[in-house]
């Protein structure tokens, strides 16, 4: 099993929980962002376009901490930026393990393995390593050459010291099925626990626009990904609905509050893909967005989203109310052939708002108000190199 049985089972007695007290909305999975600043500057990425002074922002453990008090989700994923560049990245981790969370540290793995003794094998906690497919795919896609083989030899030797290691695949226009399903089973042979996918989001602010998949193309690309899986043993971290959408054979709507996010400008409004405002507290998050007016047919920047931090908390809550049919996309696999479900209409979804700008100019002014002496200096993202930490 990808999800061990006993994470499972307390997601699972979670979710039914939630149903059964009639709560509308509530987060599967925390999503947390202690810092922007990163090692890498992948092609794909919108999370890094910051002026330096909001790269050097960091979430301190306590606020991390206070984070999962206020969101109370059963999983927490760390991610980034690169996260082994925060140096109290080992007190947080230890911090959400002792409170019994199941812990997800999303890495790029350039660190990984310089910096493995500080963490322990735990049940609840496992590496999720950044792999784009295989060495000439993934290099490509994070914009330097020997990443892969250093990620790889990262992967081996965490699973050699008792970790548990899933990997995380963005997969972008162009990718060819045949050589994604080769790199499944390649991972799978590595002894990797689970295999997390999904399209790229079209981030913004992503230096690369023109390799972003369209949802015609993510269904089609899925499809035919599964079809080379029909009887092997891929091993997923995610939902079998959620594949099943993946392959065009759900109409689901976003549940952007089911992965909720905090970063260092707060809680970000309204999923963990689009930064169109920030709410202070959790609850203010979940009682003040307008929920309404997100998603795929309601807005123009979700038109294409197929990303499993928006529909992995759908097909979660789908399993609960249709347990026989995800019985039986479990049993089968995903469907890969005959005619796909329904797509939802974009003819009244409104137009794109461009607030990247202003997000900016207020966060650093804060800056600059908690630090007068210094003046910031604004510059576009640069790569740092690998082993520098902060
Ligand atoms: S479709 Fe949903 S999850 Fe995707 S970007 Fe829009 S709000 Fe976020």
């Amino acid at each position: 099993m990808a999800v061990p049985l006993m994470q499972a089972v307390r997601v699972g007695a979670y979710v039914v929980k939630q149903h059964l007290s009639g709560r509308k909305r509530y987060p599967l999975v925390l999503m947390l962002e202690p810092l922007f600043r990163c090692n890498l500057a992948c092609a794909g990425c919108g999370k890094i376009d910051y002026p330096a002074p909001i790269l050097n922002q960091r979430l301190s453990v306590q606020e991390c901490l206070d984070a999962d008090t206020e969101c109370g989700a059963p999983v927490i994923a760390v991610a980034g930026g690169e996260p082994l560049l925060h140096k109290e990245m080992p007190q947080i981790i230890s911090g959400l393990l002792a409170r019994k969370k199941y812990v997800y540290l999303c890495t790029n793995a350039l660190l990984l393995e310089k910096k493995m003794d500080d963490y322990q094998p735990h049940p609840y906690f496992s590496w999720d390593v950044h792999l784009d497919g295989d060495q000439t795919m993934h290099d490509q896609s994070v914009c330097q050459d020997g990443v892969f083989d250093r990620a790889v030899s990262a992967i081996k030797k965490a699973k050699a010291r008792g970790f548990r290691v899933s990997i995380n695949c963005t997969l972008f226009d162009g990718a060819d099925p045949k050589r994604v399903a080769d790199f499944f089973d390649e991972v799978m042979a590595m002894g990797v626990d689970g295999i997390m996918t999904a399209p790229g989001y079209a981030y913004e602010r992503a230096p690369d626009q023109a390799h972003f998949l369209n949802r015609q193309k993510t269904k089609q690309l899925f499809r035919d990904i599964f079809r080379y899986g029909k009887g092997k043993k891929w091993k997923f971290t995610q939902s079998p609905l959620f594949l099943n959408f993946l392959a065009g054979n759900e109409t689901y709507h976003c549940t952007p509050w089911g992965k909720p996010l905090r970063n260092v400008f707060g809680w970000q409004r309204p999923c963990y893909l689009l930064g169109e405002g920030y709410a202070s507290s959790f609850k203010e998050l979940m009682d003040d967005t307008a929920w309404e007016q997100y998603g795929t047919g309601n807005y123009e920047k979700c038109a294409d989203c197929m990303v499993h931090s928006g529909y992995e908390s759908t097909a979660v809550m789908d399993a609960v109310k249709r347990p026989l049919h995800i019985l039986k996309v479990a049993l089968k696999g995903p469907q890969t052939e005959g005619e796909m479900a329904p797509e939802i209409s974009l003819a009244n979804q409104r137009p794109a708002e461009y607030v990247f700008s202003k997000h900016v100019e207020e966060a650093m002014e804060e800056i600059k108000a908690r630090k007068p002496a210094k003046a910031p200096v604004v510059k576009r993202v640069a790569s740092e190199t690998a082993d520098a930490a902060d």
